[in-house]
């Protein structure tokens, strides 16, 4: 398929970039290329324990779970953590630990039993009216809770001539009015392979809307390039665009200014995050931020019950816990920041609601 130009930056998109953000001319900010802030993360869990001055026992306490699922975090995310902090939330989110390796009952490795769900190479229909692409299984950083750590994406296809199975299959379905794009992380794909994507969806009649599923603006937030709002904002399928921050730390510096980048936009832009034990299981944390990501116009859409994925037991927070903190929430903030707090049932027709 021929690749179509990329069309003119609109006027949206020159006023959302010229946005302020406490005093800083986001037009002024000149980024690095952010394949090249990829190329940069820290791969070695030796590397980020000296980088936040902790002590080498913590590494090597990580060294089995590091090489099944190799830690990986870029250059921004490692900065907003706290130095000599080893509780530290974000660098919780990210560094192997040994709790990894046990095998505790009930936790699995396909927890969501997706298999059954696949419906061409790639896609994945599973909910009424939409349906999800995993269009690659890499991502910018290694979340340890991840639910798809076992996902076999070496079976999905690569080029997107291997992608016409499951367009094909989406063509034939009209019931489904909303494409998921997701992964592993869809945007690490490029602006220019997205944009292939994205118009031969636009060619389907019935399609709808467009969602993106990415950590990418939280984590690698120079991947919000003038030509990916672009592509947002120009197709004709209405886009909604879903983030993953789990902790207020996130929502800061960089971070933050790519997410009003978004919003700024007019784009709706959305939240979700786990609940997970010892990052955000508390009601100040999660009242923080629900009201930094507010602040940055994005709606708190989702907290996830932890997914039971074997090496993730560690992180799991009882629902009666969860449940306590909503409700607490419930009196702490306006009605419209307070997220779904939801649990995937395999087997049922929607996030179940707790
Ligand atoms: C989570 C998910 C969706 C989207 O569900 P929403 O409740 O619409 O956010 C769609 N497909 C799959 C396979 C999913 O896991
Ligand atoms: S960004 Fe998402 S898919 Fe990638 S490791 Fe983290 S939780 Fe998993």
């Amino acid at each position: 398929m021929p690749s179509p130009a990329l069309p003119v930056v609109s006027p949206a998109i020159n006023s959302a970039s010229s946005a302020r953000l406490n005093g800083v001319d986001a037009t002024k900010i000149v980024r690095p290329a952010w394949q090249q802030s990829l190329a940069d993360a820290v791969h070695s869990p030796r590397e980020l324990a000296e980088r936040l001055c902790l002590p080498q026992e913590v590494v090597e306490r990580a060294a089995k779970a590091h090489r099944d699922f190799p830690l990986l975090v870029p250059e921004s995310f490692l900065q907003r953590m706290q130095l000599g902090n080893s509780a530290d939330p974000l660098l919780r989110q990210v560094m192997p630990a040994v709790n990894e390796e046990l095998d505790i009952p009930g936790f699995v490795s396909d927890a969501l039993e997706e298999a059954q769900f696949r419906k061409a190479p790639g896609l994945l229909h599973k909910y009424e009216g939409r349906a999800l692409l995993v269009l690659t299984g890499a991502c910018a950083i290694h979340c340890r809770y991840c639910f798809r750590r076992h996902y076999p994406y070496s079976q999905e296809p690569k080029r997107l001539d291997d992608w016409e199975p499951a367009f094909a299959a989406i063509e034939q379905d009209s019931s489904i009015h909303e494409i998921l794009l997701s992964g592993g992380d869809p945007l690490m794909l490029t602006d220019e392979r997205l944009l292939a994507v994205v118009r031969r969806l636009e060619q389907i009649p019935h399609l709808r809307r467009l969602r993106l599923h990415t950590r990418l603006p939280i984590v690698l937030p120079n991947r919000v390039t003038l030509e990916l709002i672009d592509l947002l904002v120009s197709t004709r399928l209405t886009p909604v665009v879903v983030v993953h921050a789990n902790h207020p730390n996130e929502l800061v510096t960089d971070c933050a200014l790519s997410l009003r980048q978004l919003t700024q936009t007019g784009l709706m832009v959305l939240n979700q995050a786990v609940l997970l034990r010892g990052i955000n299981d508390s009601v100040e944390v999660l009242q923080d931020l629900s009201e930094r990501l507010i602040d940055l116009g994005v709606k708190p859409y989702y907290l996830h019950q932890l997914d039971r994925v074997a090496g993730t037991a560690h992180f799991e927070v009882p629902e009666e816990t969860g449940l306590a903190l909503v409700t607490e929430l419930r009196k702490r903030l306006p009605g419209y920041a307070v997220p779904q707090y939801v649990r995937e049932v395999p087997g049922e027709a929607f996030k179940v609601p707790l």
